[in-house]
C-alpha cells in the first residue's frame, strides 16, 4: 500500500461544549491538519496522486474554516467542535473527492498544537481483503 500525506494550517476559535474544563470558555488555535490518502497502484506518473490536489481540496475546505468561530458553523451546530470532529469533518469531506478516484483517505490528524492532537479513520472497503 502507498500513501501520501500532506499538512495544512489554519487558525480557528472554539468552545468545546460541556468539556468540563478550560476548554469550554471561548479560546483560539492554530490547527494543522494532516491528510493520508492510500492506494494500492500507482498512476501512470508514479504516484498516489499529485500532492497539489489533496492540498487543493483541503485548501477549499479551509476557506470554510479559517478565521471562524469554529460553534457558528452548521456541522457544529449540534456537534462539538473538538478535533475529534475536526478530523471526522475533515475526512468526510475529502473522502467524498478521493472515491472518485478509487482511493481511500487513510487518516485525518488534526493538531491543536505540536503536543496534542486527534486523528479519525474508517476501513476504506475497496481495500479490505476477504
Ligand atoms: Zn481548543
Amino acid at each position: 500500500m502507498f500513501e501520501v500525506t500532506i499538512t495544512q494550517t489554519f487558525s480557528a476559535a472554539h468552545r468545546l461544549k460541556e468539556s468540563g474544563g478550560t476548554c469550554e470558555k471561548l479560546h483560539g488555535h492554530n490547527f494543522t491538519v494532516e491528510v493520508s490518502i492510500s492506494s494500492p497502484a500507482l498512476n501512470d506518473a508514479g504516484m498516489v496522486i499529485d500532492f497539489k490536489i489533496v492540498k487543493e481540496w483541503t485548501g477549499e475546505i479551509l476557506k470554510e474554516l479559517d478565521h471562524r468561530y469554529l460553534n457558528e458553523l452548521s456541522y457544529f451546530n449540534s456537534l462539538s467542535p473538538s478535533a475529534e470532529n475536526l478530523a471526522r469533518f475533515f475526512y468526510e469531506r475529502i473522502s467524498a473527492k478521493t472515491k472518485i478516484h478509487n482511493l481511500g483517505v487513510t487518516r485525518v490528524t488534526v493538531w491543536e498544537s505540536e503536543e496534542t492532537r486527534a486523528s479519525y479513520s474508517e476501513t476504506f472497503a475497496p481495500f479490505e481483503k476477504i
